[in-house]
């Protein structure tokens, strides 16, 4: 019997970045200094550095004015200046960044007059053009839309920037790299030709080519060693050149992959053995202590094994610390003491590892009664032998079927999880009327979603620490709102193409079709299709009063919580 035949498995190079670059555009790319000294020999035959070039980088050229990455933007790419100049935007007159839109409370008195006003036509939206409302343009080029800034020597001599206008200049690296929003935005200042490469191509140049791998590390550790240091409470009192010399002695290492996201969908049919051996293993139990290890970006799972089972014990977020305390104890009894936990990867993972002498130098100190750092951060001295101070806390602990539960849903990463308490709800659906008679008519979340004991983890937009929705978004219509963090969707520059919604994990974003005022849905004028935007929780920033799906609960079983921040506050809100 014959069937169809098998699909063939997709390869890495099958979608290249740009379909456009030629064998000739390689060539000229491997003549510039860059690249000339890379030795090709090294890099594997499966992942060849003109196979690199070809597939994972594209030429890009921008006119003056043009922005080439926006602060607080998500990027997955980063630049290389071939010809012409940038400038870096370190602090812009506005507070929110070139091209985003400003999201405007309604005032005082018309929310308290819009229950009578009468139910808006849902989804409608002022079409009007994009420039009209924010002085910034935008132009089509290519399949791209791009911002521009019209009067881009204004904004230059209104606000503090560096320029970069050597060829071979990295920047956007650290976004790249790291998995974080863009620190700062970058404008063309004259005519500009770029080489952007993409997350994987930067990852394989970096690994083969030592002295490239070498200067964007030390890019990175220029740019972003010292801001994440002092961004950990227990480096935060250092002088700016202590900090540089911890900096310079740092380890930065990365763990798990990336797009961990695609793991996340693969993770239901795996039993939970099979789920946390899956995790990459940062640090074991048992391993002999010899620095502490700081969560520069990601999270990290702290587990202890009990005979033969593994029990979570708390999930590390971004500027946490692990082995402070078994270093402490070391530190004053002089014994040495062991990890007492494992530290696995939850998904991608940075961290930066600080050696012994550092630690007790620029931590610690000379003194044991006094510690350099805040003495609030440094363990007591039983803490390591009472299991790292859990079993003495008077703070309610959150019960374990719930944390091992937060953590395999990955929504842990939640800024704002919609955390319902079953027990407690009664069906009634106050809250998705809320959301409705918030969003025009149209609610944004599910009341369905992860089961974790006795919560649901609502399918409402969570605010992700870790966005990876914003990853495929052709416009950046997706970003991080600067003002409040919340992760926003500008309706302007949403191209209706839903990248988005199929990047969610937790299909937390949907696509609707947009009406004009008098009810009629909105067609493009080529195809007569119907125009879908991307929509979602936006955590009802227009509106006074936080979250009106939190406020409307009549029994007290809905909270919008930052599960990011470690379980303390859920544990609260359950003990209440
Ligand atoms: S849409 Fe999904 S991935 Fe994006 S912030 Fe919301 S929950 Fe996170
Ligand atoms: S549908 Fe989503 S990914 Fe596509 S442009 Fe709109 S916000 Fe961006």
């Amino acid at each position: 019997m014959t069937g169809p035949p098998a699909p063939r498995r997709l390869a890495r190079w099958d979608h290249p970045f740009d379909t456009g670059m030629t064998e000739g555009d390689v060539d000229r790319l491997l003549a510039l200094p860059l690249f000339a000294d890379m030795e090709a020999d090294r890099f594997p035959r499966n992942i060849p550095l003109r196979g690199i070039l070809r597939n994972d980088a594209r030429k890009v050229r921008y006119q003056p004015g043009e922005i080439v990455i926006r602060e607080g933007d998500y990027g997955t790419s980063a630049f290389v200046i071939l010809g012409g100049g940038v400038r870096v935007i370190l602090k812009s007159q506005t507070r929110f960044a070139p091209g985003r839109t400003e999201r405007r409370r309604v005032s005082f008195l018309k929310s308290l007059v819009s229950p009578f006003l009468g139910r808006p036509t849902p989804e409608a939206r002022d079409f009007r053009p994009a420039s009209e409302r924010t002085g910034l343009m935008t132009r089509g080029v290519g399949t791209e839309t791009r911002v521009y800034v019209p009067d881009v020597t204004g904004l230059i001599e209104r606000s503090e920037t560096v320029p970069l206008a050597e060829a071979g200049d990295l920047f956007g690296e650290m976004a790249a790299l790291g998995r974080t929003d863009r620190s700062a935005t970058v404008v063309a200042e004259t005519e500009l030709e770029l080489l952007e490469i993409r997350h994987p191509g930067l990852r394989d140049l970096r690994k083969y080519d030592a002295r490239f791998g070498a200067q964007v590390d030390s890019l990175y550790r220029d740019r972003s060693l010292v801001t994440r240091l002092k961004a950990t409470p227990i480096f935060s009192h250092l002088a700016d050149e202590e900090l540089a010399v911890v900096a310079k002695a740092a380890e930065w290492h990365s763990h798990g992959r990336f797009d961990w996201d695609v793991d996340l969908k693969k993770r239901g049919a795996l039993d939970w053995d099979e789920r946390l051996s899956d995790e990459p293993i940062v640090l074991l139990q048992g391993d002999y202590v010899n620095g502490v290890t700081v969560i520069a970006n990601g999270f990290g799972r702290v587990s202890r094994s009990f005979g033969n089972s593994e029990h979570t014990l708390e999930y590390l977020g971004r500027g946490r610390v692990f082995g402070l305390e078994e270093f402490t104890h070391h530190w004053r009894t002089g014994e040495p003491e062991p990890h007492g936990t494992t530290l696995r990867a939850l998904g991608y993972l940075e961290t930066l590892f600080v050696p012994s002498d550092l630690v007790e130098k620029y931590v610690l100190g000379p003194d044991r009664s006094r510690p350099r750092a805040k003495p609030s951060l440094i363990p007591s001295a039983s803490s390591a032998e009472k299991g790292r101070g859990r079993g003495r806390s008077r703070l309610p602990v959150l019960p374990n079927v719930v944390l091992e539960g937060l953590v395999d849903e990955r929504v842990h990463i939640g800024g704002a999880a919609m955390v319902i308490d079953m027990d407690r709800c009664t069906r009634c659906d106050d809250c998705v009327q809320a959301c409705s008679d918030a969003h025009d008519g149209n609610p944004r979340f599910l009341r369905s979603g992860p089961r974790i004991g006795p919560l649901m983890v609502a399918s409402a937009c969570m605010h992700c620490v870790d966005p990876v929705c914003m990853i495929g978004c052709p416009t950046a219509a997706i970003s991080r709102d600067k003002a409040t963090g919340n992760i926003l969707i500008d309706d302007n520059t949403c191209v209706g193409c839903g990248t988005c919604a199929s990047s969610c994990p937790w299909d937390n974003i949907r696509m609707v079709e947009i009406r004009d005022t008098a009810g009629e849905v909105i067609r493009d004028l080529e195809m007569h299709e119907p125009i879908r935007k991307a929509t979602k929780c936006d955590l009802c920033i227009d509106e006074w009063g936080g979250p009106a799906c939190q406020r409307a609960c009549p029994h007290d079983a809905l909270v919008r919580l930052d599960l990011s921040q470690g379980p303390e506050r859920l544990a609260q809100w359950l003990d209440r």
